[in-house]
């Protein structure tokens, strides 16, 4: 029997130290904290909330899209898209290891009555060729296929960066087949620092796209839907049945603002801390560490014996927090509550763990 809700916090474990289990467990720092509290407001369902205003245009110039919209999830930001994109009993082709088949509840089929098509693919990509060869002869028996879905980076690919002439390709393969393309960027500006590759430019062949503030950017909530101004427009009707249309909501639109100013290129020292936390992984026995491009370090632990999840409750004793992708898949996310101490503690308790 599977229990839906979060267990909370064990009081017998020691207390945590260095927190890799997700880039979700960032705190709001002080001064991002200042900036809520100071932040103009209205009613945001009346169109009146100034600070909200402010980060929707502030996206849809950076992401380069007419208009924008926020919401309160990534989550929901992909499962508004897929609503506004597809009819129900429609075809969502996406790497078969993509957030929204493996980790949204079902909710594409739940909600949009929708099928997803897992595509395979290294890294939790696929190339032209694969779409392709995932196409349906369009006739009545099959069904429609209107979206394809792309990860940048891909989460359970490694925190993989796309790169912008596959990107392109699969774009340019979706449009030719009829589809819209939809790019789940809730690590979107992992993907720009690590590639020097401008946000605008990686999502030029995305019909839709966001980018979530509660990952490394830092933020409690928030996460913003960029697309034409009719895509926009009909994401503000399921915004608005869903429950998603705010009130002061800039309360919350400061804390992204405040991110985007000063919690993007510091992303690079995340990066930094990941390829550290990899190379000292790699120094121990029993380990494959996956290379990390961005923040997110995978390994895996089968030739050490344990599983994941044990190493997992061994360094958790120690102070050290990861998370389980697998049976002997680990991962361990750098964000900036995380730093060089952190790491070399997270080393130490691993090599601990499995020695
Ligand atoms: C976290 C995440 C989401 C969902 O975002 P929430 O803000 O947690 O709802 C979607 N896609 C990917 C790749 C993610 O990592």
């Amino acid at each position: 029997m599977i229990r839906n809700t979060p267990s909370r916090p064990d009081p017998s474990l020691p207390p945590i130290r260095a927190n890799f289990y997700s880039d979700t467990q960032t705190r709001p720092t002080a001064a991002m904290k200042a900036a809520m509290m100071a932040a103009e407001t209205g009613d945001e369902q009346h169109g009146d909330d100034p600070t909200i205003h402010a980060l929707n245009d502030r996206m849809a110039a950076l992401l380069g899209k007419e208009a924008a919209l926020f919401l309160p999830s990534g989550t929901m930001c992909n499962e508004i898209a897929i609503l506004v994109h597809c009819r129900r009993g429609d075809e969502v082709l996406a790497h078969h290891t993509a957030h929204i088949q493996a980790a949204e509840g079902g909710a594409p089929g739940a909600l949009a009555g929708v099928s997803v098509l897992g595509l395979p693919g290294e890294r939790g990509q696929f190339d032209a060729a694969t779409l392709r060869a995932a196409l349906r002869e369009r006739r009545r028996h099959a069904p429609p296929q209107t979206l394809v879905e792309i990860e940048q980076t891909a989460n359970l690919g490694g925190g993989s960066v796309w790169p912008i002439e596959k990107l392109r390709a699969v774009c340019d393969a979706a449009h030719e087949a009829d589809m819209a393309v939809h790019m789940d960027g809730a690590r979107l500006m992992n993907a720009v620092v690590a590639s020097g590759v401008p946000a605008a430019e990686m999502a030029a062949g995305c019909d839709s796209v966001w980018l979530d503030f509660t990952k490394g950017l830092g933020a409690p909530l928030g996460a913003v839907l960029c697309g034409s101004a009719a895509f926009i427009d009909q994401a503000w009707l399921w915004k608005q049945r869903m429950g998603g249309a705010l009130r002061q909501g800039g309360i919350c639109a400061a804390a992204c603002l405040y991110a985007l100013d000063h919690h993007v290129d510091r992303l690079a020292e995340d990066h930094a801390n990941a390829a550290a936390l990899a190379r000292g992984l790699a120094q121990i026995p029993g380990i494959a560490v996956e290379t990390p491009e961005t923040n997110l370090v995978f390994f895996d632990t089968s030739a050490a014996g344990v599983s994941a999840a044990e190493l997992a409750t061994r360094i958790r004793a120690e102070g050290v927090q990861i998370s389980t992708m697998g049976r002997y898949r680990a991962r361990a996310c750098t964000h900036l509550d995380v730093d060089a101490d952190g790491v070399a503690l997270a080393i130490a308790a691993i090599r601990r763990a499995v020695g």
